[in-house]
This record gives C-alpha cells, sequence and structure tokens, in this order.
C-alpha cells in the first residue's frame, strides 16, 4: 500500500514510534527514523526491518534543533529521492505543578513537543509541495484537549500541535498534502510506565474501554491516514483513547 513511498517519523526508537516505524515499514514504504540517544536500540531496529528485505535508516539528532531537523529530511531526500509522510512523533513530559514548574522544564516541553513539530513541517514542506504530494502526522495528545493537573507545559505543547495542525492544514489543502493530528489517551509506553499503580487505576476509571491503548492501536491509524485513501481527511484531530474524551 506503501510501496515506493519514504516516510521519517521522529522517536523512532521507542513506544508509538517504533509501532509506528514497524507498521509503515510492513505496509511498503521506505522508513526513516529519528532518535535522540539510544544508538544500540535504533541500530536493533534498522537491522530487524532490513531482514524483512524492507529499507530503514535511522538519523540521530534533536527535533528541537532547527538544523538537526533540516539535516533529517536533506538525508532521506538524498538517501530515497522523496519524502512522502512525516510523522512528527516525538515527545517528552516534565511534569509538576505550575508552581513547581521551572521555566527550563517549561521550555524544553515546549521546544521539543511543538517546536520540533515546526522544525521538521517547515523542512519536509519543500520537497512535499514541490511533488505535490504528502501526508503530515502530527502527535497530539487527549492532554491538549482537556488538560491535566501537572501538564500545563505538556497540555500548552499539545494544544499548540493542534492549532499547527489546522493552521498547516489549510494552507496545504489545495497541494495534495493533508495534515492531521492523532490524540492519543493512555497508551502503555515508558511515558505511562512512569504512572505508579493508583495513578493507573485513578485514570482507568475514566476510560469507558476498561484499558490502557497499545502503541499499535495508535500505528493503524498512522498507517491509515498515510495511504491515498486518506486524500479527503484534513486538519482533523482523531483521538484514539478507549473513549475517554467524547
Ligand atoms: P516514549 O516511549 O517516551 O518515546 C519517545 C521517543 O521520542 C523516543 O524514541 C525518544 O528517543 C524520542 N525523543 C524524545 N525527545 C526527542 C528529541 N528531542 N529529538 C528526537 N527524538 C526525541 O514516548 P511515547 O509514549 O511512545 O510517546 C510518543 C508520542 O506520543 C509523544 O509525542 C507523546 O507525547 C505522545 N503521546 C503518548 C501517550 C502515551 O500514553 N504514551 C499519550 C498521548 C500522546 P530517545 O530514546 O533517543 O530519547
Amino acid at each position: 500500500m506503501l510501496e515506493n513511498k519514504t516516510a521519517v517519523v521522529t522517536g523512532g526508537t521507542r513506544g508509538i514510534g517504533r509501532a509506528i516505524v514497524l507498521k509503515l515499514s510492513q505496509m511498503g514504504a521506505n522508513v526513516v527514523f529519528n532518535y535522540r540517544s539510544n544508538d544500540a536500540m535504533a541500530q536493533e531496529l534498522v537491522e530487524l526491518i532490513q531482514a524483512t528485505g524492507k529499507k530503514a535508516l535511522a538519523v540521530k539528532g534533536d527535533v528541537k534543533d532547527f538544523n538537526d531537523a533540516a539535516e533529517l529530511i536533506a538525508l532521506t531526500v538524498k538517501t530515497f529521492g522523496s519524502i512522502d509522510i512525516l510523522v512528527n512523533n516525538a515527545g517528552i513530559t516534565k511534569d509538576s505543578l505550575i508552581l513547581r514548574m521551572t521555566e527550563e522544564d517549561f521550555d524544553d516541553v515546549i521546544n521539543t513537543n511543538l517546536k520540533g513539530t515546526f522544525n521538521c513541517i517547515k523542512h519536509a514542506a519543500k520537497p512535499m509541495l514541490k511533488a505535490k504530494k504528502g501526508r503530515i502526522i502530527n502527535m497530539a495528545s487527549v492532554i491538549g484537549l482537556i488538560g491535566n493537573p501537572g501538564q500545563a507545559n505538556y497540555a500548552a505543547s499539545k494544544a499548540g500541535i493542534i492549532g499547527l495542525t489546522k493552521a498547516v492544514a489549510k494552507e496545504f489543502a489545495t497541494r495534495g498534502i493533508t495534515v492531521n493530528a492523532i490524540a492519543p489517551g493512555f497508551i502503555e509506553s515508558d511515558m505511562t510506565d512512569k504512572l505508579s499503580d493508583d495513578q493507573k487505576s485513578a485514570i482507568l476509571k475514566n476510560i469507558p474501554a476498561g484499558s490502557l491503548g497499545s502503541a499499535e492501536d495508535v500505528a493503524s491509524l498512522v498507517g491509515y491516514l498515510s495511504t491515498d485513501e486518506a486524500k479527503y481527511i484534513t486538519g482533523q484531530v482523531i483521538n484514539v483513547d478507549g473513549g475517554m474524551v467524547v
């Protein structure tokens, strides 16, 4: 379904990003994924994909660095000739109540989650506009829709991603490029492993489906939004949250 297409996934070594990398590769795409620190995990993922006969490239870099984002997109185009799909998935949390939140914690989360998304869109836009086609999928969160105590920085970054998504969707709508956001609820990953059992059981009470989601639940939607079949879906925020926010 995605044969002869090239996808870039930021934050691809772990959790949701890794599931997205594997999904897009299984669907036939060449996949370039970025990561910040864990070289061994990145290498293991490249080898896993190459063993299936598909192409993958890992590019180390920090999405909040404008030049690293430029390098990621330039290397993709140089290696595979195009960028057809951009998944802005890299994200971090640095939680604390607003009175205790440091300026550094606020800036780091905004710069990684929101500015990082802007950086990659900015550099991917030119080749996509030239090709008159593309798919941009940004990882937001239900927290960007409803807020959460202790996550002012994270909620602001994810709400910002939603606004960014809608604005760019309108700018690119006539150019064959769709731009959508996904808002996961609580998904099993390193990010949610940090929660205590008490926090988890409190969260489960608010999820009608009665369980946390999996990274593959999110990756499936990324896969669909990446296809030609999804060409008339743009500017949307789609929740993958077991009915948590309806
Ligand atoms: P995760 O397990 O913590 O993995 C985060 C990934 O992002 C890692 O590959 C990490 O690479 C990379 N990364 C972090 N900062 C980066 C940076 N500055 N530059 C490049 N890569 C960076 O996270 P996750 O739970 O899978 O979450 C993925 C996305 O979904 C995030 O945007 C998150 O906000 C969103 N989300 C998650 C949930 C959830 O319940 N898990 C819910 C809603 C939304 P390194 O390992 O090299 O640091």
